[in-house]
């Protein structure tokens, strides 16, 4: 490739509409443009990149024995209601309607239609399966943000397993656990698995892959003594409306009307900004329960105990702490975290060293009242708070985070081959349902946090498995015909050796050339420049770490392989 002959039409100033990093230097470089909020056009050197990130997944999907599918986007709503999913989508699933009158989604997801596939499957000898693809995805997100990090139609790897029995869903979570491990490192994502919630997508258990950046908009718990990690979104699952088989489906999450998401716990009382933290106390089943939350996020719930480790309190001290709380019986009052040692204290007076934590395994909020204010906290009230609370596992204190989550896999169990009757003939020849899971990466998302973990103040510095080139052969002066001719030769060279090179063969000053190889990122620079070959040298320069050293020419090939 010619840089004179490509379109990178790359920025002298940082954009201002970008504050992440990677938003801004995917702008600045000549990567994307914006179409509309949330929808981006990928210029040829993101589309190298995507096609590396691509190939890297497609390898670990392929390596551990899943198949490569493509299925449409564009989905009926049949489907979508078989298995209830269309009215729990809600807002973020795009719908149209075709010239007949049909009801059409813009698929956010594809568990439904990949069931639809293997109704096809007969008998327990067609399983296990694994199925992939590379999909665009349409969700109708509330705030498309920081670029390619949260955009409302993006690449999805997708994959769906079908298994016979639990032991092997087992196996093929944990398949994808490792190969997701792979990906990640191989792009250079520093992704820590944690424990997260399956939210709409319903199931047992599920993990996410957390890059913690600065950017993210996730909060991970982490405890560097016993590598506890989980998503403070957890939480939050609880309090979601539910169709599973525990038997929580609460269309509303609380019984106060127009409240339904925490998001309008928040308006309902007025918590202002984005950057505070709103604290909920509340009695609930006779227990004391806090709940911190930021945005829509739970960063902490907690079952408060005494000192013996119980949690249920005595109907007099529920009672009290009821009125302390200012709230009726059976219902919800909030204070602020600098309020609870107070109200601990007078709630039930009389009695040391009260409270513990404990953490709460689950809370049904199911007849809650909500009829209390919440006040609100600051994120250094909530470090404080973090600090001081007790680890899920060992005791230590637990560390929150900010993350970008760029994998997320699930156990989905039953749900979907429930939904649409997906069954198999067991070896003994009765039905017997498959079970489910499902395993996503977000590729463009995952563009975005490479870049998050590798730059610094000139520009991008890809590492090498995602770079659009490995090397850009820079002609310090065009305009001389033995210089050109020279780097003309050595781009030839690593061509014929197929390296996957760009040579900068633009009529510009070399400041300007050094300056754009750099903001692009490209990991390797060859200079062939006036003076050096005068020495029968060039000079390869290492974008990461900025060394330059003198290469004899015709030793170019082999130290650039
Ligand atoms: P988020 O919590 O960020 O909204 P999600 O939990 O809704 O993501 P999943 O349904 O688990 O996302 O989808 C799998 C993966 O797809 C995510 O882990 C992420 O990498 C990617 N992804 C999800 N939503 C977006 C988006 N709006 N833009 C870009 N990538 C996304
Ligand atoms: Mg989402
Ligand atoms: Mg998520
Ligand atoms: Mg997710």
């Amino acid at each position: 490739m010619r840089w004179s002959q490509m379109h990178i039409p790359t920025l002298r100033e940082d954009p201002t509409e970008a504050d992440a990093p990677s938003h801004r230097l995917l702008l600045r470089a000549g990567y994307i443009r914006q179409l509309m909020a949330g929808h981006y056009s990928l210029l040829p050197l993101a589309v190298r990149v995507r096609s590396k990130i691509i190939d890297v997944i497609r390898e670990e999907m392929n390596r551990i024995g899943s198949q490569e599918f493509s299925l449409p986007a564009l989905h009926p709503a049949e489907i979508w209601r078989r298995s209830g999913r269309w009215d729990i989508m809600g807002e973020e699933m795009f719908r149209l309607r075709d010239r007949r009158g049909a009801d059409l989604a813009l698929g956010m997801t594809h568990e439904e239609i990949f069931t639809t596939l293997a109704l096809e499957l007969n008998s327990y000898r067609d399983l296990p399966q694994m199925w992939y693809q590379f999909q665009t995805k349409f969700r109708d997100e509330p705030r498309p943000k920081a670029g390619l990090m949260r955009t409302r139609e993006f690449t999805m790897k997708d994959s769906y397993s079908f298994d016979l029995a639990p032991e092997g869903l087992d196996r093929s979570f944990d398949l994808h656990h490792e190969a997701y491990v792979r990906i990640f490192s191989r792009l250079g994502i520093s992704a820590i698995p944690v424990e997260a919630s399956s939210g709409s997508m319903g199931g047992a258990a599920s993990t996410e892959f957390m890059f913690p950046s600065a950017v993210g908009e996730d909060f991970v718990v982490h405890c560097a003594a016993c590598e506890y990690a989980a998503n403070t979104e957890k939480a939050t699952a609880r309090l979601e409306p539910s169709t599973d088989d525990e038997g929580l489906a609460v269309p509303e999450r609380f019984d106060t009307p127009g409240v339904r998401t925490i998001d309008d716990l928040a308006v309902r009382f007025g918590a202002p900004g984005d950057r505070q933290v709103k604290t909920l106390v509340f009695v609930l089943d006779d227990q004391l329960t806090l709940v911190l939350l930021r945005g829509d996020h739970v960063l902490s719930e907690q079952k408060l105990a005494d000192a013996t480790g119980a949690t249920t309190l005595r109907p007099a001290h529920a009672d009290e702490i009821r009125a302390a709380l200012g709230a009726s019986p059976g219902s919800l009052g909030a204070v602020g975290v600098t309020d609870l040692p107070i109200l601990a204290d007078e709630a039930l007076r009389g009695r040391r060293n009260m409270f513990t934590g404990a953490n709460i395994d689950d809370v049904h909020l199911r007849g809650v009242d909500v009829d209390r204010h919440i006040s609100v906290g600051t994120w250094a009230d909530l470090r404080e708070v973090a600090a001081g609370e007790p680890c899920v596992r060992c005791g230590q204190p637990l560390q929150v985070q900010r993350a970008i989550e760029v994998g997320h896999i699930f156990k989905l169990g039953y749900k979907y081959s429930d939904a649409l009757d997906a069954t198999v003939l067991d070896p003994t020849g009765a039905r017997t349902r498959v079970i489910m899971g499902s395993y996503g990466i977000g590729v463009e998302r995952a563009m975005a946090a490479i870049i998050e973990g590798h730059h610094d103040d000139r520009g991008i510095v890809w590492p090498m498995p995602v770079a659009p080139f490995h090397v850009a052969v820079v002609v310090a002066q065009s305009d001389n015909t033995t210089v050109a001719e020279a780097g003309e030769q050595i781009y030839q060279q690593l061509l014929a050796e197929r390296v996957e090179v760009i040579i900068d063969d633009r009529a510009e000053r070399a400041g300007v050339k050094f300056r754009d190889v750099e903001l692009v990122g490209i990991p390797l620079r060859i200079t062939v420049g006036k003076r050096t070959l005068a020495d029968g040298v060039v000079e390869f320069t290492d974008r990461a770490s900025g060394q330059t050293d003198r290469i004899p020419l015709d030793q170019v090939v082999e130290h650039v392989r």
